[in-house]
């Protein structure tokens, strides 16, 4: 087989390094003769795996005193359960810039008042709307930073005059982000942090505590943040592999490090969208994600879409066709994407362009 370039959306590409690290630990785990995923949690051994990871989180994303990072299960979309427990008492907002972003939203209707403060629905959510006043009675402001699905993203930090909540997971680590305008910073780690099976929250704790209802122990942060993330049993395998996802970031130099590549790889790939005569990319210019780039056929060239796929599969392309409710292509270019990935992706396109243009 020839070489493989893996754009799918998530769960994805995962650091060689990381890879190779886990099969030795499946082997044994840190010298114990054991296999990682048969061994109790209640471990010196697996401890030092989680005061590593947190540790990791805290240096990579720069987080402030005051923020507590947690392993939770359940994806991000129970995320979007907990968010709404633990903060919804009078009114929340919602940026509407997706599915995710809906979703999140549904959840929090379900408990209290909570609506779309603006939404690009409108035009299938290629653009991130702006402009919108924020009230000050919110308990809440929720984002979705980067749309996996439409390929939108918000590359700044929002200034927001209440508490901001972002859903991050897929875009969390691809640059350097002021966590301290943030009050919970979501992600489900199968983007860009690790396999599934695992979400972090890092959290602002004194924002804890203000809300009326009752919390359901599991769906509590502060039993999490009190537990260590270890109140039951932890994904173990999940953060093993994300902590050496982590490792492999650091060593290659950190979130700046790595966002100056994942600009590059951007550029290069929108620009062979804009050049090719045979494909358009769908996200509005300035809202385009340097993670997720969404493109379609040119008009007139729609048919082409199966031949396209078969063409880029037969060159080691895996993964880009696009989410069912866009269509077209999604090249997912996450951070352990490489500059040569995208460049194979890019001469595939031009040496399909020579042959149907
Ligand atoms: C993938 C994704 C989710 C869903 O994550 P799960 O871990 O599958 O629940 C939520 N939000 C965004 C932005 C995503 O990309």
């Amino acid at each position: 087989m020839g070489k493989i370039h893996n754009f799918t959306a998530g769960p994805c590409l995962l650091p060689q390094a990381a890879i190779d690290a886990s099969i030795e630990a499946l082997k044994d785990f840190k010298g114990t003769g054991v296999p990682v995923i048969c061994i109790s949690h209640r471990t010196k051994e697996w401890e030092s795996v989680m005061n590593e990871c947190r540790a990791l989180w805290r240096e990579l994303l720069n987080i402030p005193e005051g923020y507590e990072v947690v392993f939770l299960g359940g994806g991000a979309s129970l995320q979007f359960l907990y968010v709404a427990m633990n903060f919804l008492e009078h009114k929340a907002a919602y940026l509407d810039t997706g599915v995710w972003a809906s979703k999140a939203l549904k959840e929090a209707k379900g408990l209290g008042e909570a609506y779309a403060i603006a939404s690009s629905k409108d035009k299938n959510y290629t653009y991130i709307p702006k402009g919108f006043e924020i009230p000050a009675d919110l308990d809440y402001l929720h984002i979705t930073t980067n749309n996996t699905i439409y390929g939108t993203e918000l590359k700044e930090d929002l200034n927001s005059p209440v508490p901001l909540i972002a859903d991050m997971s897929s875009d969390i680590l691809c640059r350097r982000v002021d966590v301290s305008k943030y009050t919970v910073i979501y992600a489900g780690a199968q983007k860009n942090a690790g396999p599934a099976g695992v979400a972090v929250a890092i959290i602002k704790k004194e924002a804890l505590g203000k809300v009326s209802r009752y919390l359901p122990t599991m769906l509590d942060y502060r039993v999490h943040i009190d537990k260590e993330s270890m109140f039951n049993t932890p994904p173990v395998f999940s953060i093993f592999v994300m902590n050496e996802t982590l490792k492999w970031l650091k060593a290659e130099g950190g979130v700046d490090v790595i966002h100056q590549r994942n600009l590059k790889k951007a550029e290069t790939l929108y620009a062979e969208i804009d050049r090719n005569s045979l494909f358009v990319g769908t996200a509005a210019r300035e809202d385009r994600s340097i993670m997720n780039v969404c493109f379609v056929l040119a008009p007139g060239k729609e048919a082409l879409q199966d031949e396209f796929l078969a063409f880029a599969k037969e060159r080691g392309m895996v993964g880009i066709k696009g989410h069912r409710s866009v269509g077209g292509f999604r090249a997912s270019i996450y951070n352990a994407c490489t500059q040569e990935d995208v460049e194979a992706l890019v001469a595939c396109m031009q040496e399909f362009e020579s042959l149907k243009a």
